[in-house]
């Protein structure tokens, strides 16, 4: 560990490689320098060669050398002193600097098809499985941005895990799955062509399905298991219901409209995923969801014993005043209920009728007859709402007396609509004085607190409504209207006309929609199938325990979405889908279900898919023992519900195929499926095996434009992938980047958040990506001659080349660790520095004359280099860096032109450095002298500045090295004469006859290799 604390590679905080580099003037060291020359306070511009397209630029100006002067050549401009150009080893690769990606990426991608490149690396791996389990697909046609996210971050660890061979994982295929006959089918087809478009892997050939026969099968096992162990049950509870599509709706199919009021206008103030409301409703309703509230009164009749005292002298004026923004389900009230901690007034109302429509503020309001009248009126309310509703209804009320919730529990009061006597009940802390009388209409039939509270008194459960959302006979005189439309019309003006009607008003409220038709929904008691979340919840509770969220806080997320969910309405009134197996009495209309049965049914699903339910007689469906009776009964005509279907996964697709097995190791979907797939598959996998079906889970955030507005097209922000890929229309705006940069995006962003893309940001990707590829491309054009032979052993290797390869371990440690936690961010920013800072600003830089070495493979000997070296090698970084900016002041004042122009001279007091740095200079591998780091011709430590050399080096220079070693550089001209074939200075050039214009490690260099016939004529 203590390698990991020395490590370079620290997590950079930004996003940009610009911030990589810190300034580094404020090294310098002012004090007690009085000898310091032509010291020029330097900038940082100087660095900023790295965001330049090419690495390489800066050394390209301090010294062209002829590797580039010979690359230049070998790119067809002329050169005129050739002479040695042969003798030097070129780069050489047809990996080209442009990625040329929209004809290159889907060649490469046939490859990966024609040549099984994934089924093979799928082949190769003998270690252990690591399942990564794909979820329900969205089948609402064209893929976008989220989908990308999705399966790109998917395919990185999938990846990851089928290449690391070291960590002994294998892998299975991704599947992809989908739900509707002919259309999903089409639609598969059309988003797996897309996803292969983006590079993913997957076993494509293969997908599951949930309307296969043998997926539908296992889904009804799921199913006969949960009934037999008694977690399913029918009941008449109120559900979601959408009279749009005649159906019972889950609460994951329902989207939350969510308006509040500023002022007089209805304005949608927030629209986001973490209060559970689609951003899709904020693009469809513009304008909200919109209620009709009332406040009415309810005539009360009868007190019980106990409290008759206190409210008896107010009989028969004393009324219940509620406020529901259902008007419509007052003809199903069966109670009001109190909050018996509450303190409640009986107040006298006073009109003031002269003001009330003068107020801007009431011209949304529209008040009732009965305040028109000049009879007294007594009403009970919430104390503490005394005083905002008499600013809301624009009255004087005047408290006569105060009492207790529990006062009031038993009283009787007269039904406005239909006469009969209603009770007045406890209800639990939902009661509040957050809005409305502190009073609370209640109706079991249309509300799940009411449902509740109206179980504990025993009321009936009414809802005289039917599957269209319109009145039934139930409802009396309304029958036939509309609930949500004239009915609701009908129920304020009758309650106007009897004087039970005290005010009227639009409000903007949360109100949930149905997902597919985009309409809203109501509550209604229907006889349903429920799943028992109340029966396994703890169960439930302590699987969420023991799995390992990603990122952590979405575990309070699941958490509170299963601690606080009510039972799972499970049927749907719908005809496709996988059908609930039971069958009805028809006298009776008991349903027929068990263990015989369902395996009977499932039998037969498994061999002819779940059509064989509408299209085979009840005696076929029917096991042998029930045959003879099978015209007592009848088939039930509800399905499942999808999310049934796709929670059912783990069951037929992990624990159903070959290679697969139970739980998977990762499930990975946007943040919405909290209360989705991951909710679904929870449930049903601890109501049947005793725990989640997942040992991790991760959740990633939304896609964002880059301003982090949600996309729409209305906003014209819409980043679509596809364009990303192939390009726009106008290819100037909207070039085509290829998948390469769409996925080194994914990997760039923290998915744990809502993530941001748009021009801005693929344009930054894209530099990037033109970066490591220009990386890549001198790697491998450097490699073209090498042969496994040519390796040299790591003893022999310079000390800057263990250096470096110690670097690189160092970096493979770091990114497989951040592989191992998913933050693929993380990669991307330690990539980026040791391909910019470690490679290209220094080690190619340093290396460029002599890439014949070999590669060394035993790497944990890589990792022991010493740390005294290490050490010592970040102080060399450090003075290189300083030594630079010097060699720019001789460069900019016309010392020299090129670094190799330059002679460096260090002075150090730091007698351990000092000594280092003279071995250095002296050092027997030529790779390792010190002025072979500093790419000058010569470097030379000097003992003191005591010294008459001093005055002849013209430009000088202090640091502080590592904050304490006081080192004092300065610059001259080189020694010597340039050698023509390395262009380094030295002495001895012009003192070999044979190559009079050759240094001596040049003259020895060609002298082992003899210039070839044709050179030699030139
Ligand atoms: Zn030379």
């Amino acid at each position: 560990m203590a390698l990991m604390q020395t490590s370079p590679y620290r997590v950079l905080s930004q996003r940009t490689c610009s911030s990589f580099r810190k300034t580094t003037v404020g090294l310098f060291n002012f004090r007690g320098s009085p000898s310091v020359r032509g010291f020029y306070l330097l900038n940082t511009a100087y660095y900023s060669n790295y965001s330049s397209d090419n690495f390489c630029s800066s050394s390209k100006r301090r010294s062209r050398g002829p590797v580039m002067a010979a690359k230049k050549a070998s790119e067809g401009s002329k050169r005129e002193d050739g002479k040695y150009r042969h003798t030097v080893n070129l780069p050489d690769t047809a990996f080209g600097m442009r990625a040329n990606s929209s004809v290159r990426e889907p060649e490469i991608q046939r490859t990966w098809d024609d040549k099984q490149v994934y089924s093979r690396v799928v082949d190769r791996n003998n270690g252990g499985n690591f399942i990564l389990h794909d979820g329900p697909p969205y089948a609402n046609g064209d893929l976008h941005m989220g989908h990308a996210l999705n399966k790109i971050l998917k395919d990185i660890i999938n990846r990851y895990k089928s290449l690391d061979q070291d960590a002994r994982k294998g892998l299975t295929p991704l599947k992809l799955r989908s739900k509707a006959a002919k259309f999903a089918k089409q639609t598969v087809q059309n988003q797996m062509a897309s996803f292969k478009r983006y590079g993913v892997w997957a076993d494509w050939n293969n997908p599951y399905l949930t309307l296969d026969p043998e997926y539908e099968a296992a889904q009804i096992e799921v199913f006969g298991q949960m009934a037999i162990q008694g977690c399913i049950y029918r009941g008449r509870k109120p559900v979601h219901w959408s009279p749009s599509s005649r159906t019972a709706l889950a609460e994951a199919e329902l989207e939350a409209l969510f308006t509040i009021t500023l002022s007089q206008n209805w304005t949608i103030i927030n629209c986001n995923s973490s209060n559970e409301l689609s951003y899709e409703a904020f693009v469809q309703y513009p304008e909200g969801h919109v209620s009709r509230s009332i406040y009415a009164i309810f005539k009360l009749v009868d007190a019980p014993p106990t409290s008759s005292g206190l409210l008896k002298e107010f009989f028969p004026e004393l009324c219940l005043a509620i406020w529901t923004t259902t008007p419509w389900t007052i003809p199903a009230n069966a109670a009001v209920a109190v909050n018996a901690k509450l303190q409640y007034a009986i107040v006298e109302v006073h009109s003031l009728s002269e003001n009330v429509s003068l107020s801007a503020e009431t011209k949304k309001r529209k008040f009732g007859n009965v305040l028109k009248e000049s009879k007294k009126l007594f009403l009970i309310v919430a104390s503490d709402l005394v005083l905002t509703l008499e600013a809301k209804w624009g009255m004087k009320l005047i408290i006569r007396r105060t009492l207790s919730g529990s006062d009031l529990e038993n009283c009787r009061y007269i039904h406005p609509i239909d006469s009969r006597e209603c009770p007045v009940v406890i209800g639990g802390d939902y009661i509040t004085t957050e809005s409305g009388t502190g009073l609370v209409h209640t109706a079991p039939g249309h509300g799940q607190e009411d449902y509740v509270t109206g179980l504990k008194y025993g009321l009936p459960v009414l809802s005289p409504v039917d599957d269209g959302g319109k009145f039934t006979e139930e409802a009396g005189q309304f029958v036939g209207l509309d609930v949500l439309g004239d009915g609701n019309m009908a129920v304020v003006k009758y309650l106007d006309e009897h004087f039970s009607l005290i005010m009227e008003e639009s409000y903007g409220h949360k109100y949930p929609y149905d997902w597919r038709t985009k309409k809203p929904t109501i509550f209604r008691a229907t006889e349903q199938w429920f799943a028992s979340v109340e029966g396994f919840r703890p169960a439930a509770m302590n699987a969420i325990g023991d799995v390992n969220w990603i990122p952590s806080q979405s575990e309070n997320r699941i958490s509170a979405m299963t601690s606080s969910r009510s039972d799972w309405c499970i049927s749907r009134q719908r005809t496709w889908g996988v059908p609930i197996p039971v069958f009805y009495h028809v006298q009776s209309k008991e349903p027929l279900m068990n263990e015989e049965t369902i395996n009977h049914i499932k039998s037969i699903i498994a061999q002819r898919g779940s059509d064989a339910w509408w299209l085979m007689t009840v005696e076929d469906l029917l096991p042998e023992k029930y045959r003879e009776k099978a015209s007592e009964y009848e088939k039930g005509t509800d399905t499942m519900d999808v999310w049934f279907d796709s929670g059912s996964s783990w069951a037929a697709v992990l624990g159903k195929r070959d290679g697969l097995s139970f739980p998977a190791d990762l499930y990975l979907e946007g943040t919405d499926q909290h209360r989705g797939w991951f909710q679904s598959s929870l449930l049903t996998s601890v109501a049947t095996k005793g725990k989640a079906p997942y040992t991790s889970v991760i959740t990633h955030g939304f896609v964002l434009d880059e301003k982090g507005f949600k996309m729409s097209k209305s906003l014209g922000n819409v980043v679509d992938p596809r364009t990303v890929i192939e390009g726009g229309k106008n290819q100037k705006e909207a070039p085509a980047y290829g998948a390469d940069v769409l996925r080194l995006w994914v990997s760039s962003v923290d998915y744990t958040g809502d993530v941001l893309i748009g021009p801005q940001v693929l344009r930054q990707m894209s530099d990037i990506y033109r970066k490591l590829r220009g990386t890549l491309r001198y790697l491998l054009a450097n490699l073209h001659d090498w042969r496994a032979d040519y390796a040299v052993s790591y003893q022999s290797l310079p000390i800057i080349d263990q250096h470096a390869l110690f670097q690189l371990e160092n970096f493979k440690m770091n990114i497989r660790e951040s592989y191992e936690k998913y933050q693929f961010y993380k990669i991307f920013q330690i990539m980026q520095r040791f391909v910019i800072v470690d490679l290209s600003n220094f080690y190619f830089d340093v290396a460029k004359d002599r890439l014949y070495v070999g590669w060394p493979t035993v790497n944990e000997t890589w990792l022991a280099f010493p740390a005294k070296e290490i050490d010592f090698w970040t102080k060399v970084l450090e003075l290189r860096t300083e030594v630079n900016k010097i060699l720019e002041v001789a460069r900019t004042e016309k010392l020299i032109g090129s670094s190799l122009d330059a002679k460096v001279y260090l002075q150090t007091s730091d007698a351990s450095l000092a000594s280092r740095l003279c071995e250095m200079c002296a050092a027997s591998n030529d790779a390792d002298t010190l002025h072979r780091v500093f790419i000058t011709s010569q470097a030379e430590v000097i003992p003191s500045l005591e010294n008459e050399l001093i005055s002849h080096i013209p430009f000088s220079g202090e640091c502080l090295i590592q904050g304490q070693s006081n080192v004092w550089i300065g610059v001259s001209r080189a020694e010597g004469s340039k050698c023509e074939r390395c262009w380094n200075f030295s002495p001895q050039v012009g003192s070999f006859l044979e190559h009079p214009t050759l240094c001596s490690r040049c003259y020895d260099v060609v002298g082992v290799q003899p210039l070839p016939a044709v050179a030699l004529t030139s």
